[in-house]
């Protein structure tokens, strides 16, 4: 597959017609570099882990400098192009000449997808033919909510109507996945039913459903908690249960992060499948397994049947790749093993890791991990079971090679 990815650059929150009240790149403070696995040895920050990770770019691009960035990838494409996405930080919908690059890049004749956009703005009902007609196959388009209200309140949507109304027809013709943060006592309740049956009867194909975060535990690690002082949040297991009930609910496909695919059984969906963990490598060694405290259990559950005698340590953390250096500050040096595997995406610098987790005076390896175990919602809505099935047997393999090749 050849695919083509035609970033437009902006600013999340700037460049989307403002902040919707429950983005993560709300009140982001200036905080130090994390360090990576893309650091340098002895240099805690990167480019990725210090400006990327914020998405700290200057505003859309314009048009000319897209295309030339276009013209540039298409003479390095080897194969024919199968694909155009169209992404960015700033909302696509949002990009001033939006209908000047989706009519050059429908004049390509590829199928168009639209990585991600909140459609807030979108303000001419008419702009689903236009996109159905240049060559859109695909989009995630956050709906929030059915009720217009909720938008306009909420994302600061000001035509929430237009942007349903091209939602509406894009659900007809092409495949849609929609998106919404689920804030308790807003949009979750009768609400999100009522939503789930306006996509269903207009035809998506599938809802990813977010948790809403507030908290630094919960993954806001830019200095910038809470994202609304106040607002309670749902608990991992009645998130789950909450996206077990709408998926056996209704037709089109539910799934929410961080848990979970009903449809799929995942994350981990290896562990309903013992055939498949008897061909995982065994453990063969010691070595303290580091991630965050939703995944903790089931790494374990799945290390374990594969012959593992530690344990897998939980840090305070919810979400492993979103690991600082806090997280492992937290931890008693004494617990870990001689050889500890930090996850492959953690934002941690090595270096100083190390001395952190040796802080007791026993001298420890650290060690990074593979940068996937299994598939989150956001990559399982369009796979099938064994493509996350294949993902799985390939990171925990990963995995399991990395105890036995550093462990004790
Ligand atoms: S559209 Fe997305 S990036 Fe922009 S403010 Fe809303 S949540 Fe943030």
């Amino acid at each position: 597959m050849v695919h083509l990815t035609v970033d437009i650059g902006g600013r999340p929150g700037i460049d989307c017609r403002g902040f919707c009240s429950y983005c993560y790149f709300k009140h982001v403070k200036d905080v130090e570099p994390f360090g990576c696995k893309n650091c340098l040895p002895f240099v805690r920050g990167c480019d990725y882990c210090s400006r990327g990770v914020r998405e700290q770019y200057s505003g859309f691009k314009v048009l000319r400098e897209v295309a030339d960035d276009v013209l540039a990838q298409l003479q390095f494409l080897q194969g024919d192009l199968d694909r155009i996405t169209i992404s960015g930080g700033g909302d696509p919908s949002c990009y001033p000449q939006f209908r000047d690059l989706v009519d050059l890049l429908g004049s390509m004749e590829v199928p168009l997808h639209i990585g991600y956009t909140s459609g807030k703005g979108f303000d001419d009902p008419d702009l689903g033919d236009f996109l159905i007609e240049k060559g859109l196959t695909e989009v995630s388009y956050t709906i929030f909510s059915s009720d217009p209200r909720l938008r306009a309140k909420y994302m600061h949507d000001p035509t929430p109507e237009a942007s349903l109304a091209i939602l509406e027809r894009l659900c007809e013709e092409i495949d849609v996945y929609a998106a919404s943060v689920i804030i308790p006592g807003v949009n979750d309740g009768e609400n999100i039913f009522r939503t789930c049956e306006w996509l269903e009867s207009r035809g998506a194909k599938g809802l990813i459903l977010m948790r809403f975060a507030n908290s630094t535990e919960q993954g806001l690690i830019l200095g910038n908690a809470p994202i609304i002082p106040g607002q309670c949040v749902q608990s991992v297991e009645a998130f789950r249960d909450l996206v077990t009930e709408l998926n056996d609910t209704f037709s089109l496909k539910i799934s929410g992060t961080p848990l979970w695919d009903p449809s799929i059984g995942s994350p981990f969906a290896i562990l309903d499948e013992p055939e498949l963990l008897a061909k995982l490598p065994r453990v063969e060694k010691r070595a303290s397994v580091v991630s965050g405290s939703v995944a903790a259990p089931f790494i374990q559950r799945v290390l374990d049947a594969c012959g593992n005698r530690a344990p897998v340590i939980g840090v305070a953390k919810e979400i492993a790749c979103l690991i600082t250096i806090d997280d492992l500050k937290a931890l008693h040096p004494g617990a870990l093993e001689r050889t500890v595997i930090i996850p492959g995406r953690a934002f941690v610098h090595d270096e100083e890791a190390r001395n952190v987790l040796s802080a007791d005076g026993t001298d420890r390896e650290v060690v990074r991990g593979p940068d996937t175990l299994t598939a989150d919602a956001e990559t399982s809505m369009g796979m099938e079971r064994n493509g996350v099935l294949l993902m799985e047997m390939e990171g925990f393999g990963e995995l399991i090679r990395t105890i036995n090749r550093y462990g004790r």
